[in-house]
């Protein structure tokens, strides 16, 4: 046939409709490719059962997905492949639904798989029966959930340590639905609230809860408790920070509570009774110190490292003149004297560095008139916070008053001194000036007694003589003595210490007044042990102090006492102790004290006329001194007098025994 026009036509639009048709098949067989995937991807496969309940046909997905053969299924029942592992009341249900051809969803059961892997699969079939309703069989799929089943264990097992973790938790723990029902409570929550314990079960109504927690608080009565039950559910609804709750039994609760995104509510409580108690001391000490450091009468400051005031109190305001603002804006270098500055810096410089240093010292400050005031200035540093400067605590006493006092003392005490050291030079060249007259008075005194210029017509010259010579030596006795003194008062005598026999001093000075103790019909007697250490001292001294004594023993004890002079050494103390006792007229205990200033004479022996001048025991007392000894006066009024001299161990020259009498 011959080819037309129209036949090309006709030729060109199959070509065409063909190519079209490949192009949909191929792109069908894609998309089938692609779906035959998916069970494999979704991890099931396809099954059918005939008539008899025998396996005739599973997808190739099975293998894969059991690592078992289609050969291990194929012609056996589903009761033949073995009992599953799992729920046995399930499995029965499965075969029955089976026996009577109902249709099953989600038939759960395990198995462990050809390599020995537990596998969980779930099964849904459908009966199939043909047009006549004859029964034809099963179709149906099986899942693969091993991992679905595996997070759910993985996730209730999570929950169950969760749970565990919660119970033994030392706080309390309730968790309530968005509901507001109790999901879980934890023992520690229950025995925060023993009496509610019973009512903290699961589906507890949260408002219930806190009515009747509300009966368990130190609330003053219903009103006071609906308050805080509206309080209480207030902050609930947008719980912020904590709530403290004070129970009737004394402790003290914390509670915190938080909305987690699905609009669950959990509650943490703690005992919170002693840190309470802790912060509560802890208040009440700040206010106590804060009392204290704001009423004391004593000037208080805390400056930093580099002595910037931080605060003060209203004593330390006084004390400069200015107002708290004004001192919280200056340093302590504003207000301290200059002259002060480098001392004071050295100090709180050496405070800073370390850190428990505390100081005393007084420095002299300039009030806000520009006058000087001191203080007695003590410091401490207070313990620093981690990562702060340490801060200085000042406390400062005014001591202006006495300072200043103490200033005019030292003055009219130097001037006093000077003033005493210019009689001393007085005295002492007035004696020498009164004494060389007084020599030539005593001499021709004495020229006179002795007649060697022819003897007296009358018998009252030689009397006069007498009386001049006695007044003469009695002046010059006197003028010795002053002279003494004032050597000594103006330091210009010093002891040149040598090593002296006691023994032999005494006797020297017994020889001196056994005349005069003979004439006075005393009995003189000396007492010395048979061996005495050498005594370390200057001896012109010694002789006098033993001099004055004995020559005070001799002159106030009346006829027919005793006088004894003894040395010893105190075994107790190592030194040695020079006595003069006597059995004379005594001195009233009134008088003791005065007897050793100069002039100081006691009643007794003004009373009856006994001469002296009152400068011997102000000389021994003062050689006494120039020695570090002691000297001691016992004496009673009537009945004698013991001084002693003890001599300090220091002077006492061991191993050097000398032989006394006994
Ligand atoms: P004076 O003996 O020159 O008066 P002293 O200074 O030696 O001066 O003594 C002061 C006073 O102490 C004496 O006047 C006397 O009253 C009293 N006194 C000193 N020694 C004795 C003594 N052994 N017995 C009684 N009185 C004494």
């Amino acid at each position: 046939m011959p080819r037309t026009s129209a036949t090309d036509t006709l030729d060109t639009a199959l070509a065409q409709e063909n190519e079209v048709l490949r192009a949909r098949v191929r792109a069908l067989e894609a998309a089938l490719r692609k779906t035959e995937a998916l069970p494999e991807l979704a991890g099931f496969w396809r099954w059918e059962m005939d008539a008899a309940l025998r396996f005739t046909w599973v997808s190739e997905e099975f293998a894969a997905l059991t690592k078992m053969s289609a050969e291990i299924v194929l012609g056996k029942s589903r009761a033949e492949l073995g009992v599953p592992r799992g729920d046995t009341a399930a499995w029965e249900q499965h075969l029955e639904d089976l026996a009577q051809r109902r249709p099953f969803r989600e038939y759960r059961y395990s198995y462990i798989d050809g390599t020995g892997v537990l596998k969980n699969i779930s099964v849904s079939g459908d009966p199939i029966f043909d047009a006549e309703g004859v029964f034809q069989g099963y179709h149906g799929i099986s899942r693969n959930i091993t991992a679905d089943v595996q997070a759910v264990h993985q996730a209730n097992e999570a929950t169950a340590r969760l749970l565990e973790a919660l119970e033994r938790s030392s706080d309390g723990f309730v968790l309530f639905d968005p509901g507001d029902r109790l999901l879980v409570c934890n023992s520690r929550h229950r025995s925060l609230f023993p009496e509610m314990a019973s009512r903290l079960t699961i589906g507890a109504e949260y408002a219930a809860l806190i009515r009747e927690s509300a009966e368990s608080l130190d609330l003053p009565g219903p009103e006071a408790r609906e308050a805080w039950v509206a309080e209480r559910l207030a902050y609930h609804q947008a719980p912020q920070g904590s709530m403290i709750l004070r129970r009737h039994d004394g402790r003290v609760l914390e509670l915190r509570e938080e909305r987690l995104p699905d609009g669950c509510t959990f509650v943490i409580a703690g005992d919170a009774t002693e840190r309470h108690h802790r912060q509560e001391e802890l208040v009440s000490n700040e206010a106590l110190f804060r009392l204290l450091f704001e009423r004391s009468p004593m000037g208080m400051a805390v400056v930093d490292g580099e002595g910037r005031y931080l605060r003060c109190n209203d004593a330390y305001c006084r004390f400069l003149g200015y107002s708290q603002e004004e001192i919280c804006r200056m340093g302590t270098a504003d207000v301290t004297h200059p002259e002060d500055q480098p001392a004071m810096q050295e100090r709180l410089g050496e405070q800073a560095r370390e850190k428990t240093a505390e100081y005393r010292f007084e420095k002299r400050y300039l009030t806000k008139e520009g006058n000087q005031v001191i203080g007695l200035m003590t410091t401490a540093t207070l313990p620093a916070q981690p990562g702060k400067q340490p801060t200085i605590i000042a406390q400062v006493l005014d001591v202006t008053e006495r300072v200043n006092a103490e200033h005019a003392l030292r003055l009219a005490k130097e001037e006093a001194e000077i003033a005493n050291r210019a009689k001393s030079d007085f005295l002492a060249n007035m004696s020498h000036e009164l004494r060389t007259p007084l020599n030539a008075i005593i001499g021709f005194s004495e020229v006179l007694l002795g007649q060697y210029f022819g003897p007296f017509e009358n018998l009252r010259y030689r009397e006069y003589a007498q009386d001049i010579r006695s007044s003469g030596m009695h002046l010059l006795e006197f003028i010795d003595d002053l002279l003494d003194l004032a050597k000594i008062e103006s330091g210009r005598l010093t002891p040149t210490d040598s090593d002296i026999d006691c023994a032999a001093l005494i006797e020297s000075i017994i020889r001196l007044l056994r005349e005069r103790a003979h004439a006075a019909e005393l009995q003189m007697t000396t007492d010395m042990p048979s061996e005495l250490p050498l005594l370390r001292a200057d001896v012109r001294m010694v002789k006098q102090i033993a001099m004055n004594l004995l020559s005070n023993a001799v002159k106030f004890t009346p006829p027919r006492g005793g006088v004894t002079i003894r040395a010893a050494l105190n075994h107790a103390t190592g030194g040695i102790e020079l006595t003069v006792s006597d059995t004379g007229i005594g001195i009233a205990p009134e008088d003791l004290p005065r007897i050793r200033r100069r002039f100081g004479r006691a009643a007794s022996s003004e009373t009856r006329h006994i001469q002296g001048t009152g400068l011997g025991l102000a000389i021994v007392d003062s050689l006494v001194a120039l020695h570090d000894a002691r000297l001691d006066i016992e004496s009673e009024l009537g009945r004698g007098t013991i001084a002693r001299v003890c001599f300090p161990p220091s002077r006492t020259v061991r191993g050097f025994v000398t032989s006394g009498t006994d």
